[in-house]
């Protein structure tokens, strides 16, 4: 009786597993008809456009700017898009990173098979890490999603709004809603990311409209990691307008730099490590040494745990200080768990930390994915201080603070160092900010908080930027209007 019963079983999944295909098939032969095929599809709109990773609050959502024009065309059959956008700030300004760029800022992608560009300018600027990423985005489109599961032997399966049809492309798993009047309503996929690890990009379709024969979604929500990251209100609509892309030689011969970290010491004991775009600072103990900032992920982190080492031999990376939760300053900070270190950062980042710390990273397994090890986090409230053998660093919560909640920084009373995140980016005339100057209101406010904390700073190391006398800072702050 069991025995029957198995089969029975078998041979019923068996039969499921043959219809799934077959049952994908019809669907997505349904979809194509009812929503029409391109080759070729030109959408234009406004809406909104959020800074991924850049919460104001840790775990909160990305904060938003205006999208004044958008216009992604996208061409099938070469697998080529070309995505132009142009975005501003809202008045007031809203509070967390990612910003102040300043007016209107425009910008130029373009994807064409493994090749990822930007055109800010005349010149192609390769962007080495985001074509696969660009390259899905052309799948999760409602009528590049029916071409993608058409291509790539997609399952189906009844789901509560629609069928689900899933399927992979390389590595990727893409999926998707297709809704009982044959409309894509919903696709996902998962896609690498240093600090959340296997990330979620969800987009949702909703107010289908027919387009000049072609039937498209007047309203498009794009979100990841749950927050939306694009909100797109389409107002027109091309078929087939084509798209012709060459990938410039500049583009094609283009390679990952090597990672490069140039030291300068700043006192005994104290070494600021540049040479990229975010920086670290390495301060020696009598026993150990400990790291301010892990940024980026972990290239970087191993380039500066071994220039750390190279400095401060025999002695190990006890700790590793994190001055605030967004993704750029973050991605590096798993290498120090790995690595065994205590993670010392705000107490509003403890559980969101820990939840990142055991977040599957299948995609692109890193050191911590590798040799998974239980952080050992200690939270900040307002103050904290590491002190030994005539060595001391202190750690304080910038209050008031508009680029992030949970920002701390770290005065090191013996050298007379002030070491900040992004309220303050050094500018010289040989060596200008690398992420734009700071709005005078972080300025004025972190300059707040030095006075209220009367701290005797005579250096600044900014963790953008370069090493600049206190009075530099002064003169920028001092034009601000806290
Ligand atoms: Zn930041």
């Amino acid at each position: 009786m069991a025995k029957q019963l198995w089969i029975a079983c078998a041979l019923f999944f068996l039969c499921v597993g043959a219809a799934s295909a077959q049952d994908a098939k019809t669907v997505l032969q349904a979809a194509q008809k009812a929503m029409g095929d391109v080759s070729s599809i030109q959408y234009s709109g406004t809406g909104h456009l959020n800074a991924y990773g850049q919460a104001y609050i840790t775990g909160g959502a990305w904060p938003v700017t205006n999208l004044t024009s958008y216009t992604k065309t996208i061409d099938y059959t070469t697998k080529s898009a070309k995505e132009e956008l142009s975005h501003s700030e809202p008045v007031p300004m809203v509070k967390g990173g990612g910003r102040p760029f300043g007016g209107e800022d425009k910008q130029v992608h373009f994807v064409s098979g493994q090749y990822a560009w930007d055109m800010p300018g005349a010149a192609p600027v390769p962007n080495l890490g985001a074509a696969a990423e660009w390259q899905l985005q052309i799948w999760l489109t409602p009528q590049g999603f029916v071409k993608g599961a058409m291509e790539n032997k997609a399952t189906a399966k009844k789901g509560t709004t629609g069928t689900i049809v899933s399927f992979m492309t390389g590595k990727y798993k893409v999926t998707g809603v297709i809704d009982a009047q044959n409309m894509v309503t919903r696709t996902e996929t998962w896609v690498a990311d240093p600090d959340v690890g296997d990330k979620s990009i969800e987009t949702t379709f909703s107010g289908y409209k027919d387009f000049g024969g072609v039937k498209f979604p007047s309203m498009i929500v794009q979100k990841q990691e749950g927050f939306p990251t694009l909100e797109l209100t389409v107002t027109s609509v091309k078929l087939n307008p084509g798209l012709t892309v060459s990938v410039p030689d500049a583009v094609k011969t283009a390679s990952m730099p090597p990672v490069k970290v140039v030291d300068q010491k700043l006192a005994d004991g104290v070494w600021f490590l540049g040479g990229g775009s975010h920086n670290s600072v390495v301060v020696e103990f009598s026993t150990y040494v400990a790291v301010i900032e892990g940024p980026l992920g972990d290239a970087r982190s191993e380039a500066v745990m071994a220039e750390a080492k190279k400095l401060v031999p025999d002695k190990p990376i006890k700790y590793l200080i994190n001055t605030h939760h967004h993704f750029d300053h973050l991605g590096g900070v798993r290498a120090y768990v790995a690595a065994g270190a205590t993670i010392i950062t705000n107490e509003a980042n403890v559980g969101y930390y820990e939840k990142l710390f055991i977040a599957p990273h299948t995609l692109d397994p890193d050191d911590l994915a590798k040799n998974p090890k239980k952080p050992t986090i200690m939270p900040v409230k307002e103050k904290y201080v590491l002190t030994e053998g005539g060595q001391s660093l202190e750690i304080y919560h910038i209050d008031g603070d508009s680029h992030a909640a949970d920002l701390m920084m770290v005065y090191i009373p013996k050298a007379k160092i002030l070491v900040e995140a992004d309220d303050f980016t050094s500018s010289t005339p040989q060596v200008p900010a690398p992420t734009g100057v700071r709005p005078a209101v972080f300025s004025a406010n972190l300059m707040k908080n030095i006075q209220r904390l009367k701290l005797d700073v005579t250096t600044m190391a900014p963790l953008h930027g370069v090493v600049v006398p206190f009075s530099d800072f002064q003169k920028e702050a001092g034009s601000g209007k806290g």
